[in-house]
């Protein structure tokens, strides 16, 4: 539990206008970020919260088609990227001297590091019965473009998962089960309903790659959806004039929205460039075919932040709240406010005590609805004596008495 007492953070009396996204100034305003250059923010105790909650869903939803997690290191050396010839080629890197003589990467992407990190495990088919690792980690992007607050993130958090497989079948099946695990992902942040499965361009290793896009009016992307099987397309692959690329109709519709996750067919041209393979069953060597499924955390974290806003708050999905009660203890009440905290916590529940002294009720109700707890309690005089609590949903007007 968490005793906002001792929490060293403050709210703000109204939003500040810092920019057209109206998400980001009620972030601001209920304690959640600051802001420590263009396109670079620090997290405060709320927000990491929030980041942790995705992290939990995405991680128990990937880890339940045995994925396993790692975390691969920021750095990679030079030789790594020069093996894929992507040394030169990529241009959003940050590179960096060492030691005078030496330079690194600080990587925009892992294929780099996981390819060879894979080597010592994989050796025969036996190996790639199931053979995918994730990790969430901090990605750098040297961004000379920026076009929209969000997109062009110069340090975000990534979840990158890689797969590795004896040949396009197996590929085929697991691809199908990431998805669905993503699906589920998706359903358990509240978004699913306005999701699309979408087409985009492959960039260098395939002719398409696949994306989730949110419905999102104010963002950057431009979908075309099939109006006859609705197949969304990335205007990327749109050529004039549109034509679907899974039922041919020349029928479509434009959608606003904002990218949360894609995977990339990387073939084998990673694991070919560092010699991974594997021996089949006749004691043949074999090429490995490689698959990168992503989703950009920070980024899903300001889509949902934006998706779920209305006129006035930010509004969180309950799976995903910086806390499930928040509990206004007025004068000296803390210790049957704890009594109630402790039995809460015992059902699982993550409970903020508000025992703030000489702020005022209306200021602790405030904060409440500003960060957007689901539950709200009030413990008062008045309410002890009848040996009673007032208990309010977020988003009902009604409060309701309840007894310890
Ligand atoms: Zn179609």
């Amino acid at each position: 539990m968490l005793f906002l007492s001792k929490f060293p953070f403050k709210t703000l009396k109204s939003a500040p206008k810092i920019s057209d996204n109206k998400s980001t100034s009620y972030l601001l305003q209920a304690w959640f970020v600051r802001q420590e250059m263009a396109w670079v923010y620090n997290y405060l105790p709320f927000w990491l919260k929030v980041l942790e909650n995705i992290k939990n869903i995405v991680r128990e939803e990937l880890t339940a088609i045995w994925a396993t997690e790692v975390l691969m290191a920021s750095l990679s050396n030079k030789e790594s990227w020069e093996k894929t010839k992507r040394w030169d080629s990529v241009d959003v890197l940050f590179k960096l001297m060492w030691a005078w003589d030496k330079e690194y990467w600080l990587n925009p992407t892992h294929e780099e590091v996981v390819t060879p990190l894979m080597w010592e495990f994989i050796n025969s088919y036996k190996d790639l019965e199931n053979m995918s690792v994730f990790q969430f980690q901090t990605k750098f992007r040297n961004e000379k473009r920026a076009k929209s607050w969000v997109l062009r993130w110069r340090e975000f958090l990534m979840k990158d998962l890689y797969s590795f497989h004896k040949n396009q079948q197996d590929l085929d099946i697991y691809f199908d089960e990431v998805k669905g695990a993503y699906e589920n992902i998706f359903k358990r942040l509240w978004i699913w309903e306005d999701t699309l499965y979408a087409f985009a361009s492959g960039g260098a290793f395939s002719k398409y790659s696949y994306e989730f896009q949110t419905k999102l009016w104010i963002w950057e992307d431009n979908i075309y959806v099939c109006l006859d099987c609705k197949q969304a397309h990335n205007d990327e692959i749109v050529e004039n004039p549109f034509k679907c690329v899974n039922c041919q109709s020349w029928k479509y519709e434009i959608v606003k929205t904002s990218e949360v996750w894609n995977i990339f067919k990387l073939g084998t041209k990673f694991s070919n460039s560092f010699d991974l393979s594997y021996t089949d069953e006749n004691n043949k060597k074999q090429e490995i075919v490689m698959w990168c499924y992503g989703i950009g955390i920070s980024r899903l974290m300001w889509v949902i932040a934006e998706y779920f806003m209305d006129e006035k708050w930010l509004i969180w999905p309950e799976s995903i709240a910086p806390a499930s009660h928040y509990i206004i203890v007025i004068w000296d009440h803390l210790d049957k406010a704890l009594e109630l905290a402790k039995k809460l916590e015992s059902e699982w529940k993550e409970v903020i005590i508000d025992d703030r002294e000489k702020i005022w009720f209306g200021q602790k109700a405030w904060d409440c609805d500003l960060i957007w707890i689901p539950n709200r309690i009030v413990v008062s005089d008045k309410t002890i004596e009848n040996w009673w609590y007032e208990f309010k949903k977020r988003n009902s007007n009604d409060t309701i008495i309840k007894s310890f």
